[in-house]
């Protein structure tokens, strides 16, 4: 009897998880709302109320095709089927996630790190370290329900693009009022900072770009020699944010007229550029400089065509987020009106 009751009371805990969710898109998730409110009672209380799939249960345990795992509310790309693993966990395992794709914040339970997507904050799972099951020694123990597959085929290899089908041609929509920036200013840890504070800024991720070496690590670059730049994809919405107020910020948390470096950093890969995608841009890049002089700076920043933007290395990204503590070579000064 006793057994009984709780078993009753449990079904009625997760009735009501699965109503409340239900009653109403909660406020972070406004920008996703139709999509949130496509979704099943099931894939709410997973997504929204952080609930966990049975083990085994998942429609990506045994599974092995090759393509990207995305977000289901988002779309945003988050794993790649080359760092999926058997686990024998019974939900699907990654040992990495694409670059800044995945945030890690302390889990409610207190001693687990929850893994949410980063660009809408839908419930993934949870992430465990050191447990020696790859040679990463990290394991992404995700819902299935969480993730919707894209296979190779039919991928984009550089970016979030859907397949042809029309439900990915609604999704490319989505994606695509995301726009993407690329500014140079030094040591990528502080400008990718202060850039990421900006309303409207998606998120930051850090880079190259500017050289002739193809997939370059930070080692590479560091040497002086690929002629890249570090640089930061700054990807916003331009709805709420335009290009003219990202490279405003991006003039004032740097100094435009240090020449071959930033603060402490000398070498090449720290000059000062923006690199544009368009005409636009570039007005916009040249209207900003031009104002910086009139008030007498003498501006060592460069305006370059964009190129190819390779994501530096994992523990790059959100360095300050994750290690805490401040910029030592990035501070904001008002420059503009
Ligand atoms: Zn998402």
């Amino acid at each position: 009897m006793k057994r009984l009751s709780l078993f009753l009371l449990l079904y009625a805990g997760l009735c009501m998880t699965v109503t409340a969710a239900d009653a109403g898109v909660p406020a972070r998730f406004a920008p996703w709302k139709s999509k949130i409110e496509k979704l099943s009672g099931f894939e709410k209380h997973v997504i929204i109320d952080k609930g966990t799939e049975r083990p085994w249960s998942g429609k990506y345990v045994n599974f092995s095709k090759d393509g990207i795992y995305r977000c289901k509310v988002c779309g945003a790309a988050l794993y790649k089927s080359s760092d999926k693993f058997d686990s024998h966990c019974g939900w699907p395992s990654f040992d990495d996630a694409l670059p800044g794709a995945v945030k890690e914040v302390p889990d409610a339970d207190g001693y687990r790190t929850e893994i949410v997507c980063a660009r809408c904050g839908a419930h993934l799972g949870h992430v465990f370290r050191g447990e020696g099951l790859t040679p990463k020694n990290t394991r992404h123990c995700v819902n299935s329900v969480s993730l919707k597959f894209t296979p190779k085929a039919s991928q984009d290899k550089n970016t979030v693009n859907e397949n042809n089908t029309t439900q990915a041609k609604k999704q490319q929509v989505d994606t695509s009022k995301i726009a993407k920036a690329y500014f140079a200013g030094g040591c990528f840890w502080g400008v990718e900072y202060y850039m990421e504070q900006i309303p409207g800024v998606v998120e930051v991720i850090s880079g190259f770009m500017g050289g002739k070496m193809k997939s370059p690590g930070y080692y590479d670059v560091v040497k002086g020699d690929t002629g890249h730049l570090e640089t930061v994809e700054v990807r916003y919405d331009p709805r709420k944010v335009d290009y003219e107020t990202l490279a405003k910020v991006f003039f004032e948390i740097h100094d435009p007229t240090q020449q071959n470096g930033q603060g402490p950093d000398i070498g090449s890969q720290y000059r000062s550029a923006l690199f544009v995608a368009n005409e636009q841009e570039r007005r916009t890049a040249e209207r900003l400089i031009g104002i910086l002089e009139k008030k007498g700076l003498k501006v060592a920043t460069k305006i370059m065509s964009a190129t190819t933007f390779y994501p530096a290395e994992e523990y790059h990204q959100d360095h300050y987020r994750k290690k805490g503590g401040t910029p030592y070579c990035h501070r904001r000064i008002k420059r503009f009106d």
